[in-house]
């Protein structure tokens, strides 16, 4: 008689992913690398054999997130304590000696360039610390594990050189590194065969994108060959890189989408210098003018920090006053956190964290106002808009983003599926969403 031969139970892991959309890019070529590895993946911590945070570490606040839920997970941990905890990402690369120490029930400690080496690391017997930076690791032979749906994103480039004075993503995440375009094809192709309409290219500072003969505005007009995608946006660009070539791509390749994340940091040119950003405020609002003149229908949103060591009222009063002058769509505002490593580090805090508080109200509440001006102009307008799927706020509603990336919620007729281009009149507007209904485009 033949011995009943169990069938080998695949592994489980679970992935939770922190900060920006180049860690749930990462996200998806960690799940492409366990897969392959015979990994399944699962939505529940409970039931995991492996549990992943990848992680962010570009604010302090950021960190203590994630070390919330680290303590939370030594509780799951003392329960099985053949469950492996792993930390991916930048702050295992940023602070993994305190890390250790904080949390010295985590298994594997992986930075962003130790991905290959994870299924290795995952099956040693003792904790495993991977932090090495690689030039040369692009990831580009992995296809990551996208989630489906209407919009892509695409790791583009990987690293940073700026090394503005109060950033940690050079060091945590390396040199620039370019993705050859023939792998980004590829990818972007097969991600269109799968239903992809719309295709978001990253990278730190994207527009920096170099491979051989190849730079971004010409990536573009490659990318914009790809059978089945209709629409491409990327982010984020940095200002000082903003050729002539990409505003001249960006103006008359069609697919590509009259929308641009321009990160502007301060108003002030006393902080710009000391942030070391490599312009001028005029400078900045020079390229503005260049951006409205090529592409009229341009929306433009930004990154503002407020508190930057040496701030004074005058130079907040100057990020204001350069707000109204622009007349930004969207902003993502941040409290200034001094991290570790950066050059601004050894200059420290010189604005209370309750004047941070005030500055970034006053910041909010001033960009609350200019986009729903912004929005209500809209009011009357017809947009092409490419339906994403149910609105959250539900009834029925479809949403989607019109070409300026605002987000619209429409009824819509029968047979109107996620994928389709429709027109829609928007008929009214909050500072944050475009009420519409159908139209003709
Ligand atoms: N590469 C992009 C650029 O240059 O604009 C930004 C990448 S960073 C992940 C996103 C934003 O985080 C930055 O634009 C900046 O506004 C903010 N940020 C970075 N370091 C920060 C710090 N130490 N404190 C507060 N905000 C910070
Ligand atoms: Fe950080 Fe500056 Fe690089 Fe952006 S450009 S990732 S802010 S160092």
């Amino acid at each position: 008689m033949r011995d009943h031969v169990e069938p080998l139970r695949q592994p489980r892991v679970y992935l939770e992913t922190y900060g920006c959309q180049m860690n749930i890019a990462d996200s998806q070529t960690v799940t492409a690398v366990l897969r392959r590895a015979g990994y399944v993946s699962t939505d529940r911590a409970e039931d995991a054999d492996v549990i992943l945070l990848n992680t962010c570490a570009i604010r302090e606040h950021a960190e203590e997130r994630v070390l919330g839920r680290l303590s939370d997970l030594a509780r799951l941990k003392n329960r099985r304590p053949e469950l492996k905890l792993g930390l991916l990402g930048c702050m295992a690369q940023h602070n993994r000696a305190a890390l250790l120490e904080q949390a010295p029930w985590v298994d594997v400690v992986a930075g962003p360039d130790a991905y290959r080496r994870l299924p290795e690391m995952l099956g040693g017997f003792d904790p495993a610390v991977d932090v090495r930076l690689d030039r040369a690791e692009t990831y580009a032979d992995i296809s990551p594990a996208h989630e489906g749906g209407v919009r892509a994103y695409v790791t583009a480039m990987r690293g940073c050189d700026k090394f503005c004075a109060f950033c940690v993503v050079p060091y945590v995440r390396g040199r620039e590194r370019s993705i050859p375009p023939a792998d980004l094809l590829r990818e972007i192709g097969a991600l269109a065969e799968r239903g992809a309409r719309e295709v978001v290219l990253l990278g730190q500072t994207v527009n920096a994108y170099r491979y051989e003969a190849t730079d971004f505005a010409a990536l573009l007009r490659l990318v914009a060959r790809v059978d089945g995608i209709e629409r491409i946006r990327f982010t984020s660009p940095h200002p000082a890189d903003m050729s002539d070539s990409l505003i001249d791509a960006m103006a008359t390749e069609p697919k590509v989408q009259p929308y641009l994340h321009l990160p502007v940091q301060s108003g002030s040119g006393r902080v710009l210098a000391a942030m070391e950003r490599g312009y001028t405020v005029d400078e900045y609002l020079a390229l503005v003018e260049r951006l409205r003149a090529a592409i009229p229908a341009l929306a433009l949103s930004t990154d503002i920090i407020v508190g930057f060591h040496g701030e004074e009222e005058r130079d907040f009063e100057a990020t204001l006053a350069l707000m109204r002058a622009v007349q930004y769509d969207h902003a993502f505002t941040f409290k200034y956190s001094v991290r570790e490593h950066t050059r601004a580090f050894k200059l420290g805090d010189t604005v209370s964290e309750e004047e941070k508080g005030r500055r970034i109200a006053a910041v909010i509440a001033l960009q609350e106002s200019i986009s729903l001006e912004r929005n209500r102009a809209s009011i009357g307008r017809v947009y092409p808009v490419l339906v994403e799927g149910p609105a959250r706020r539900g009834g029925g509603m479809l949403a989607g983003k019109t070409p300026q990336f605002k987000t619209a919620v429409f009824a819509a007729g029968e047979g109107v599926r996620p994928g389709d281009t429709i027109g829609v009149r928007v008929d009214s507007a909050s500072a944050h969403t475009l009420v519409c209904s159908q139209a003709q485009p």
